[in-house]
């Protein structure tokens, strides 16, 4: 996957050299090319910013040195998704992280300030797939920070970037018989740490005593961490036992004449 990235910052982007995605980067998976936004400015302070038109405090990030970098970036011919972290996007959720994950190439488009003239993600949203996306309901002083945890999450999911494959299906909100569970508590040796045991469950060797237990414990946390979740389980992916600690747990969960 080639991944391009224009930010007035670039050099906030050294996290991406570490770990699994600078493991990724090095094997070729993913090829990352960070861009100066200041290099499409003409002006002996490379202004990228200006007022905003109506007023109000801040600055707006300047449509033509935009237009210029994204067009140098993706050439003539290039069709790349474009995507633009703001708090006012589309959630940025594990679902958009697969999606995302299946495409060629990425172009992220980091604000600062107010954001960018919107201007921009119409005159490209007319000839690429444009999306403005948030990655929670907080405001980032810019849109660096947004795109490092949008790439590790993207990237992580690329084919042989995890040592195990088997870990993302497990995650909390992957797809599946977990979809909308989050993962439950984790735990290795030792078995006894400061007086604290693992739960015996875990030490029996029994799998299907193990998966009933896990199941419980992600339908706990959810309740306790997430009920918006809950509330969206798919009611034929729950058996009589989840119906019966989800009761327990005061939570109604759908029809009861639906799965066993
Ligand atoms: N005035 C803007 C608003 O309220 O929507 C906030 C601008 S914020 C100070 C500056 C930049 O940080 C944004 O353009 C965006 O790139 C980034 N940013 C801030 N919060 C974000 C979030 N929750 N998700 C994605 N990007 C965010």
């Amino acid at each position: 996957m080639r991944l391009d990235i224009i930010s007035i910052f670039p050099e906030y982007f050294s996290p991406l050299d570490v770990s699994l995605i600078g493991k990724a980067r090095e094997r070729g998976t993913l090829d990352v090319h960070l861009h100066q936004l200041r290099d499409w400015t003409h002006d002996v302070h490379k202004t990228v910013d200006d007022t905003p038109y109506g007023g109000g405090p801040g600055m707006v990030m300047k449509p033509e040195v935009w237009g210029e970098a994204i067009d140098s970036v993706i050439g003539p011919a290039g069709r790349p998704r474009l995507l633009v972290p703001t708090p006012s996007g589309r959630p940025f959720t594990q679902e958009l992280a697969q999606e995302l994950a299946t495409e060629p190439w990425l172009l992220f488009a980091c604000g600062r300030y107010e954001g960018i003239d919107s201007r921009v993600m119409a005159e490209y949203g007319s000839r690429l797939p444009v999306d403005e996306v948030s990655i929670g309901d907080y405001v980032l002083a810019g849109g660096e920070v947004a795109v490092l945890v949008m790439v590790e999450a993207i990237g992580r999911l690329l084919p042989g970037v995890l040592g195990n494959a088997h870990s993302a299906v497990d995650d909390s909100f992957a797809p599946g018989a977990m979809k909308n569970l989050l993962e439950g508590p984790v735990y290795t040796k030792p078995p006894v740490w400061r007086g604290r045991e693992v739960p015996e469950v875990l030490l029996s060797g029994h799998h299907g005593k193990v998966a009933r237990w896990r199941r419980d414990q992600a339908l706990r946390r959810t309740v306790a961490n997430r009920p918006d979740l809950v509330a969206g389980l798919d009611p034929a992916g729950l058996d009589k036992h989840d119906r019966r600690l989800l009761d327990e747990l005061s939570f109604r969960a759908g029809p009861e004449d639906v799965a066993n």
